[in-house]
């Protein structure tokens, strides 16, 4: 489903990733762990398409993203990758129900099914009670569920999670790790999470150990 080829990627003088080579299929759940600042946020936002890189090649269910014009990426990616972020990044002046439907209102779904994935997706994650609320006025782990809801909408390939759970206490840390693999079982729901929990990444199909912008093997 994703498959990276000798990704290189430098700021400046420093080359953060040194010739990735990664493949995930389906329905894995992969955990990316490794120190500070070796390039693991680098590699999930190349793999994302969010930045590409300076050479190598990213392969997203059978389509080349390089060979994308900006407009088609924008909607390969709307349509194919779910984000998942540390901080759950809702839009404040939205309620949980509207900033669950933004992904599929951007994918041209008319309003009224936008709504009702949403309605669908949010009553999943039992979250039928909050769909009025603005985010501050939800707790940080019903923050990060609405988050995933957001980031499922659109039935995506994969979501890709960076520190999902990196600002939630152990118990609502639990219940979101929990949910990935709910989710995985519901949807055949494939992760890419990059996180420091070592517990999170033992649970996880494979751990990819990144180490200076290398993959350790
Ligand atoms: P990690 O997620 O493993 O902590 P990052 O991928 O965030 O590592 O960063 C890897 C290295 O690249 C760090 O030294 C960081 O300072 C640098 N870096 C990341 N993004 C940028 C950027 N946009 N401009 C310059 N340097 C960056």
């Amino acid at each position: 489903m994703i498959q990276t080829e000798q990704i290189f990627k430098s700021f400046g003088p420093l080359t953060v990733l040194k010739g990735i080579d990664l493949s995930i299929k389906p329905g894995e759940i992969v955990s990316i762990v490794g120190p500070s600042g070796a390039g693991k946020t680098t590699l999930l936002q190349i793999i994302g398409t969010l930045d590409s890189p300076d050479s190598g090649k990213l392969t997203i269910n059978g389509v080349e993203t390089s060979k994308l014009k900006e407009k088609e990426l924008a909607a390969f990616r709307n349509r194919n990758i779910g984000f998942v972020f540390q901080f759950h990044q809702l839009l404040p002046e939205f309620t949980a129900l509207e900033n669950v439907m933004i992904p599929a209102l951007i994918g041209k779904v008319k309003a009224g099914d936008a709504e009702k994935k949403a309605k669908e997706m949010l009553d999943f994650l039992k979250l039928s009670d909050r769909m009025t609320h603005k985010p501050a006025e939800l707790s940080g782990g019903e923050k990060q569920r609405v988050a995933v809801a957001r980031a499922l909408i659109n039935h995506p390939s994969v979501i890709l999670a960076d520190e999902p759970s990196g600002s939630l206490d152990s118990h609502n840390k639990e219940e979101l790790h929990q949910l990935f693999f709910e989710l995985r079982k519901e949807f055949n729901q494939t992760f890419v999470i990059v996180t420091h929990d070592e517990q999170l990444a033992a649970n996880t199909d494979r751990v990819i150990h990144l180490i200076d912008g290398v993959i350790q093997h």
